[in-house]
């Protein structure tokens, strides 16, 4: 999270909502999937528990006035006309959208956009950073030589933060590169243990095309999130940004039905280069949402909106969202960077 993002979650306890009410402008909020159970949180970096997504769900349908992303047009219009306006979205489509995530948000009458991975939703593979997770928390005590990772990855006591430390530096390398890495690093689990994690960890598998389709019919918009759940940052090529950008339309198109918007994976500063928002822009989409807080704003980027991260509670919600204008300078700085 950033300094301000922080800053925003430290302040905001002490500032009730309705003191905050006043300062909301439209926003745009995103989840990833929702567990009945988390087994190890180092791995499942990315699910609400269920009992906690409800009192997310309800917050927002208390506070807010949640709207269908075809809505966010108007909106960008006159924001301040809209100053209770929320967009709700999930990131990457995990299967447990499916099974949990989208009866809650059913029950109350929310609706939600969800951006899928679209070679993950056709080949079933896992998301490349959970992997390295994997790799990082199960592998035997040793030391590890991983192409392309500077000096080799020592794993004995603290493997939370190693975990941290190979995900940082897989980020910064080209997507094939990063792929040799991945699969070096499961290369030194046993098949076998490779099997039962990923049995244990079902929480990280995609939802397939029939399960897409039933959430599109039940109400469901479906964005891309790239091709390869990977960053789209200087560090890919623009061969490769442009497939990033122009294949998950075309599959969610050929597989689902028109596909208007697009959210980056990772999303922050140092995922998004110029080319990459670029490709976006050429490929057709109408809108695309980094991971950067902020409120959406008439002014900005349209291919560069901004997009608060839910935390893992509630708590302070209404008064987080209605004080995300706070994140604006710096989005709009940003945004001129890769101008
Ligand atoms: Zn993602």
């Amino acid at each position: 999270m950033s300094r301000l993002g922080q800053f925003a979650r430290d302040v905001g306890r002490f500032i009730p909502a309705e003191a905050a009410r006043p300062l909301g402008r439209p926003a745009a909020v995103f989840f990833h999937g929702v567990e009945h159970r988390t087994v190890d949180a180092r791995v499942q970096t990315s699910h609400h528990e269920t009992a906690d997504f409800v009192a997310i769900a309800r917050a927002l349908k208390a506070n807010f006035d949640v709207l269908p992303l075809d809505a966010l047009g108007d909106v960008l219009k006159r924001p301040d006309r809209h100053p209770r306006a929320v967009f709700l979205m999930s990131d990457d489509g995990y299967a447990n959208t499916f099974t949990v995530a989208a009866d809650i948000l059913e029950e109350l009458g929310l609706p939600w956009t969800l951006f899928v991975s679209t070679n993950h939703v056709d080949s079933g593979e896992r998301n490349p950073v959970f992997l390295a997770r994997l790799f990082a928390c199960y592998a035997p005590d040793g030391d590890y030589p991983i192409p392309h990772l500077p000096e080799p990855v020592a794993l004995r006591s603290d493997r939370a933060g190693a975990a941290e430390q190979v995900v940082a530096h897989l980020r910064a390398l080209d997507m094939a590169c990063a792929q040799q890495a991945v699969e070096a690093m499961m290369a030194q689990i046993a098949p076998a243990t490779v099997a039962a994690l990923l049995a244990l960890f079902s929480s990280e598998s995609f939802l397939n095309w029939d399960q897409i389709r039933a959430l599109k019919r039940r109400g469901v918009a479906i964005g891309a999130h790239a091709h390869r759940h990977w960053p789209m940052n200087e560090h890919q090529s623009a061969a490769q940004l442009r497939a990033q950008a122009e294949t998950p339309k075309l599959r969610i198109e050929q597989e689902v039905g028109p596909c208007r918007y697009f959210a980056y994976p990772f999303g922050n500063k140092g995922d998004i280069s110029t080319t990459a928002w670029q490709a976006v822009r050429d490929a057709g989409y109408e809108f695309a949402f980094t991971t950067l807080s902020g409120s959406l704003d008439a002014r900005a980027n349209r291919f560069l909106l901004p997009r608060f991260g839910l935390g893992p509670t509630a708590r302070h919600l209404p008064t987080l969202i209605s004080l995300l204008r706070a994140g604006n300078p710096r989005v709009r700085h940003w945004q001129r960077e890769l101008a």
